[in-house]
């Protein structure tokens, strides 16, 4: 057996804190079978327009370490931080045990200058680095170039520097083509980008999300997939299995490929991360569900 196939790859999920106090309860219960899932690690979103970190990331991404047991990557946008207020999170972060951060540029916002501070994402991955060096940091990509860029070559330049900061892996925005997750790879490995990759993917499983996905996404939607929006368009138990059923053909397809890992956008839909799990799991390693049928073999 090849060590290729031995090593499975990672399983994760990626969760937002929600706005309200209804939708943080929703929440917990959400966690809580997301936990149960045993993932290598679940990630919490956060937004650079919104409330304090502490009541938002900090607070979902110490409940998920510290009350389920589950490893946590906090995510940090820093284009309106100041170095004096990050170095205040990673405080905040270490009270809680949390040492892994997924360190972020953010989007900048229109009308809305940035701080000076931190232009790119590889800025705060080298101050990270510099100042709290037990902390692992990851760093995000893009399999069809970052909107912003001018090309796909001067993006996996940038790509580079910043994982030459220090990025222990890099995990990708979703795509639905995984021929272009392939070539995004194949370009990193011409360019030694030496960090695991691993893969954003998004179930695509009610009528609202694919319209929004449509009208703001920069993901190449192939054709198989529009067919799946179009055919289903007024049935939404088919869009939805259809949708699970697609996410799962790309990650089997992935997981064959001997992707680093998964990195589930589960939209803190834990019904969905089940079915998922439960038709993928031993592609990962991982233990059935207690109350999972399995098919005989033979
Ligand atoms: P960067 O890596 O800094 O890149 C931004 C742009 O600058 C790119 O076009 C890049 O090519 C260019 N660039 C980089 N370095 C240089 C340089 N030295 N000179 C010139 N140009 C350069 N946003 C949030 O607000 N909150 C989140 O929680 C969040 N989570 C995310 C999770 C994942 C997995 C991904 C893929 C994205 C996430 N985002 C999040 C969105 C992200 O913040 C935006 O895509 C943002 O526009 C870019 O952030 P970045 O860290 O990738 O930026």
């Amino acid at each position: 057996m090849s060590a290729a196939q031995q090593k499975h790859a990672t399983l994760s999920f990626e969760i937002f804190p929600p706005n309200t106090q209804v939708g943080e309860e929703k929440l917990m219960g959400t966690l809580a079978e997301l936990g149960g899932l045993a993932p290598d690690f679940i990630s919490v979103t956060c937004s650079n327009n919104k409330r304090n970190i502490e009541e938002t990331t900090l607070k979902v991404a110490g409940y998920v370490k510290n009350r389920l047991g589950v490893a946590t990557i906090a995510h940090l946008p820093a284009a309106y931080l100041t170095r004096q207020q990050v170095t205040d999170i990673l405080k905040a972060l270490d009270q809680l045990g949390i040492h892994q951060i997924l360190a972020l540029r953010g989007d900048i916002i229109p009308d809305v200058p940035p701080k000076t501070d931190f232009h790119y994402a590889s800025d705060l991955v080298s101050f990270i680095r510099e100042t709290a060096p037990h902390f692992k940091v990851s760093g995000a990509c893009y399999p069809e170039v970052h909107p912003e860029s001018c090309d796909r070559v001067t993006d996996i330049k940038h790509l580079k520097h910043k994982a030459d900061q220090g990025c222990e892996h890099l995990i990708t925005q979703l795509f639905f083509d995984n021929e272009i997750f392939y070539r995004f790879q194949e370009n990193c490995q011409l360019a030694d980008i030496q960090a695991p990759i691993l893969a954003g993917i998004m179930p695509i499983i009610n009528r609202k999300q694919a319209l929004r996905l449509i009208k703001t996404s920069e993901a190449k939607l192939p054709r198989k997939f529009l067919a799946i929006l179009d055919k289903y368009e007024h049935d939404p138990v088919a869009l939805r299995d259809a949708g699970l059923a697609y996410a799962i053909d790309q990650i089997v397809d992935l997981v064959t490929q001997d992707v680093a890992g998964i990195h589930l956008y589960t939209m803190n839909n834990a019904t969905t991360a089940r079915h998922i799990y439960n038709a993928t799991s031993s592609l990962f390693g991982k233990p059935a569900q207690e109350n999972q049928q399995i098919l005989q073999l033979g």
